[in-house]
C-alpha cells in the first residue's frame, strides 16, 4: 500500500516542497498539516500536485486545543500514520518582545518546539499502531542550533541555560520568554533555542522509544533555504542579499527543490533508516551523520526539556 506522510506547515518552503517530491512518486499519500487551508490547498495546486495525492488538514501549533482537534480529525479520517514528519516553524529574527500562543508561551519556541511536541507525542499511538515497514519521526532542525559550526556561531547563539525560563512557562508575564530565564527577549536567539529543543527532542524520543518499537527518529539540516517565507519578518536589505550571499560566498545556498528532495529522503530513502541521527548533506549533495554541537545533544538537558515540555502541555 501507499504510506502516509504527515507533514506540518506543508503550505510554503520546505514542507511543501517535500510534500511534492514525495506525492509525485506515486508511493505516498501526503496529509498537509497546515494552518492557513486555502493557502495549503493553492500551493499545492500551483506546486501542481495531483488531486487525491494529498489532503490538507487544519492544524495551527500556535494552539495547544488546535493540536488536540487535529489528532482528533487525523483518527476519524481513518487513514494510518507511517511518518510524522515536524517541519513547521517561525522564525522572528528582528523581534524585540515576544508574542504568545494562545496557551500563552512565546511564540518561536512554541510552535516550533511546545506544538510539535505535544503532536509528536500523541501521534505515537498512531505510528506504533501502523503495519509500514519502515515508521519514522522526522523534527526538522537547523545548524543555527549548532555551535559546533560556523553559522551556528553567529551571534545570538542558542543556549538554554539551565532552562529556568521554559520552567516558568515563557510566559513573559511572571517571569521571561525565553527558555534561559533572560529577562530581555530576543527573537532570534528564540528561534535558535527552540530548534536545539527540536534535537533534542528527536534523540529524547529515540532512548525512550527506538528499541521499543523499532520506528526511527531523526532530524535534519536540510541547507540553506535562503528564499523561502522564514525570512519573511527579516529587514528588507536581509532579504535581498541573504540568497546571493548564501550562494556566492557560504556556498551553503540550497533551493527549496533541492531541500524538499533531502527531507523526502528521510521520510522514504532505504538507506537512511538509523534511529537518532542528525542528518546533513556535502556540497555533492550526498548525505552524511552529522556531529550535534555540546548543548544539542546533552542527553541530561534532553531529558529536562521533555520533562518540563509534558507539563507545559498538559501531559503531565
Ligand atoms: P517557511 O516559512 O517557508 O515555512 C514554514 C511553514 O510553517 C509554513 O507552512 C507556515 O505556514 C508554517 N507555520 C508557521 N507557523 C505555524 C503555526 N502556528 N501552525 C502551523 N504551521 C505554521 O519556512 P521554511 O520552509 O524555510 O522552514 C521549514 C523548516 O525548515 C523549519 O523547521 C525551519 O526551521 C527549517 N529550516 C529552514 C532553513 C532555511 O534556510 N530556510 C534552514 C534550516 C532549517 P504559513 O504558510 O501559513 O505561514
Amino acid at each position: 500500500r501507499q504510506g502516509v506522510v504527515v507533514i506540518t506547515g506543508a503550505s510554503s518552503g520546505l514542507g511543501l516542497a517535500a510534500a511534492k517530491a514525495l506525492a509525485e512518486t506515486g508511493k505516498w499519500h501526503v496529509v498537509m498539516a497546515c494552518r492557513d487551508f486555502l493557502k495549503a490547498s493553492k500551493a499545492a495546486k500551483a506546486a501542481g500536485m495531483a488531486d487525491g495525492s494529498y489532503t490538507v488538514m487544519h492544524l495551527d501549533l500556535a494552539s495547544l486545543d488546535s493540536v488536540r482537534q487535529f489528532v482528533d480529525a487525523f483518527r476519524r479520517a481513518e487513514m494510518p500514520l507511517d511518518v510524522l514528519v515536524c517541519n513547521a516553524a517561525i522564525y522572528r529574527p528582528t523581534a524585540r518582545t515576544p508574542t504568545f500562543t494562545a496557551d500563552g508561551h512565546e511564540m518561536s519556541v512554541g510552535v516550533n518546539h511546545l506544538g510539535h511536541f505535544l503532536l509528536a507525542r500523541l501521534l505515537m499511538e498512531d505510528l506504533q499502531k501502523s503495519d509500514y515497514p519502515s515508521r519514522r519521526m522526522v523534527i526538522v532542525g537547523s545548524i543555527t542550533g549548532n555551535s559546533n559550526t560556523l553559522a551556528g556561531n553567529v551571534p545570538p547563539k542558542a543556549s538554554l541555560g539551565d532552562l529556568r525560563g521554559l520552567a516558568g512557562g515563557l510566559s513573559g508575564a511572571s517571569g521571561s520568554a525565553m527558555i534561559d530565564g533572560d529577562e530581555s527577549f530576543d527573537g532570534a536567539k528564540a528561534y535558535k533555542d527552540s530548534k536545539v529543543c527540536n534535537m533534542l527532542t528527536m534523540q529524547e524520543f529515540h532512548r525512550r522509544y527506538h528499541e521499543e518499537t523499532g520506528i526511527t527518529f531523526s532530524s535534519l539540516y536540510p541547507g540553506c533555504i535562503a528564499t523561502t517565507g522564514l525570512f519573511r519578518e527579516h529587514i528588507p536589505l536581509f532579504r535581498t542579499l541573504f540568497p546571493p550571499f548564501q550562494k556566492f560566498i557560504t556556498k551553503g545556498f540550497v533551493s527549496e527543490a533541492e531541500s524538499g528532495k533531502r527531507l523526502a529522503q528521510v521520510v522514504a530513502e532505504p538507506s537512511l533508516t538509523k534511529s537518532g541521527v542528525y542528518w546533513s548533506w556535502n556540497k555533492d549533495s550526498a548525505s552524511f551523520e552529522n556531529q550535534l554541537s555540546q548543548e544539542a545533544s546533552d542527553p541530561e538537558k534532553a531529558r529536562k526539556v521533555w520533562e518540563l515540555s509534558e507539563k507545559l502541555v498538559g501531559l503531565a
